[in-house]
């Protein structure tokens, strides 16, 4: 069902009163984690104010090191719903256990399954069950089939509300956090009618390349992208280098208007 054979239109996706996948190009921003009030409440008045449509945040991190900080779990998502009640902005954030599957389908907009669980097929098939969005990030280490494939699982339950994400894949390069490949983006669009939006951030680690990566995803073709901002990344509890400042977002969107015209 994610073939674009059997389902020749694109598929838009609604979301509060924004459509992902339709002819504007939507922009989710916000801090890799929740780590405060003040610090959720300040960003999301931010990139609100700058055009972002959606507010991300990590409330449950999935960390390499168990040593590193792992969020601030529900406390997060709580905070989570006050920068949303404050901004209005719907909020993307990650589920990493079914455990608080109900917490996020009461109160989360569009549930993220993260690189890592692209192909924990007992969490797709019970997201599969509900009727919230889904924003399915590539594996690092996944095929653009594989990643169509677990797309296939939530399809398959019934939810059609699956929104794919490359964020940069495993390769020789060592200079960047991971390799974008930004031929994902046409393969995508080719095989399947689903909306894919690109993370420059977990896709090369490195805030100065975030805008480079953002324009060129754009001009190849994404619905939309999934963006890592910081009001003190030097300080940031998770990803501070790969974290633009809010003024800096605005930048970007300035320069995303004139690349979304073109094309
Ligand atoms: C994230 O979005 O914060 C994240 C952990 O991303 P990924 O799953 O792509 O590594
Ligand atoms: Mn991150």
């Amino acid at each position: 069902k994610a073939n674009r054979l059997l389902h020749p239109n694109n598929t838009e996706i609604k979301v509060n009163n924004e459509i992902i996948g339709g002819n504007k190009i939507n922009i989710i921003a916000g801090p890799c984690s929740v780590e405060n009030q003040k610090q959720i409440l300040s960003i999301a008045d931010d990139v609100k104010k700058y055009g972002a449509k959606f507010l991300r945040g990590g409330a449950f991190k999935p960390r390499t090191s168990p040593y590193s900080f792992q969020g601030l779990k529900l406390e997060g998502l709580e905070l989570l719903k006050l920068a949303k009640q404050y901004t209005g902005l719907p909020i993307v954030t990650e589920l990493t256990s079914l455990d608080f599957l109900d917490e996020y389908v009461d109160s989360v907009d569009i549930i993220q399954v993260g690189a890592r669980n692209m192909q924990n097929y007992e969490m797709l098939k019970q997201l599969g069950k509900i009727n919230k969005p889904i924003l399915l990030k590539r594996g690092p280490s996944s095929t653009v089939e594989e990643l169509l494939m677990s797309a296939e699982y939530i399809l398959l339950g019934g939810n059609e509300n699956v929104i794919l994400c490359e964020r940069g894949i495993r390769t020789f390069e060592s200079y960047t956090r991971n390799t974008l490949d930004l031929s994902a983006i046409p393969v995508i669009k080719k095989l399947s009618h689903l909306p894919v939006i690109v993370d420059p951030s977990h896709a090369t680690g490195r805030w100065w390349m975030v805008e480079p990566m953002a324009l060129a995803s754009i001009a190849a073709g994404a619905d939309g992208l999934i963006i890592e901002v910081h009001n003190d990344p030097e300080n940031a509890l998770c990803d501070g280098n790969q974290s633009i400042k809010p003024d800096k977002l605005k930048q970007l969107m300035e320069k995303l208007k004139l690349i979304a015209k073109a094309v």
